[in-house]
């Protein structure tokens, strides 16, 4: 049986990780599961930009993982980055195993504004199945409302919907009936 792995990095509420396994596993159909790991965050922290290595958390993410686990994706409140990039919503493998997203940039407070637990709920589920889209073969798509849509600011992440267009759909399913899942 192939499952999503959700793993938390640092601290995450557990009804945050419960509503992201609920409404994963109603996007993908696969079952979720929550599983805690270890990380050496101070070998991908940078003090100078006082932030942490998106790739190095992924690298510990997909060493660590279980061979049974479908895809996983690592979970955390931390600000990431890749050095040719000021700061990342997320990152993922394409077509690969292991996906990560940050919920630093996601809270109304981090723009001056008043915290909204639903719309946060939202962007983070939507930056989840984005970066998991890309472990299942997807590239960006052009779809304005389509979760696969990419977003540089908090907006474009709130213009877009949390679900797949058509076609991006399709090819999710697709790439799942191809490994028999
Ligand atoms: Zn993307
Ligand atoms: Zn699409």
């Amino acid at each position: 049986m192939s499952y999503i792995d959700i793993v938390p990095i640092g601290d995450i509420e557990k009804p945050l990780l419960l509503f992201l396994k609920q409404s994963l596993f109603q996007t993908f159909k696969i079952e979720t599961r929550i599983r805690r790991q270890r990380f050496d965050l101070s070998s991908v922290y940078d003090p100078t930009r006082n932030q942490y290595h998106s790739s190095g958390l992924l690298l510990q993410l997909i060493n660590d993982a279980p061979p049974e686990a479908l895809k996983i994706i690592g979970v955390t409140e931390l600000d990431l980055f890749i050095p040719i990039f000021t700061f990342l919503f997320g990152e993922a493998q394409l077509e690969g195993k292991g996906a990560i997203v940050s919920a630093h940039r996601l809270h109304n407070p981090f723009y001056g504004l008043p915290e909204n637990k639903d719309l946060f709920k939202n962007r983070l589920l939507k930056e989840g199945i984005h970066e998991l889209g890309h472990t299942f073969g997807l590239i960006h798509c052009f779809t304005l409302k389509c979760v696969m849509n990419t977003s540089t600011y908090v907006e474009d992440i709130d213009q877009k919907s949390a679900h797949f267009c058509r076609i991006c759909e399709r090819e999710v399913f697709h790439w799942q009936e191809g490994k028999n899942i």
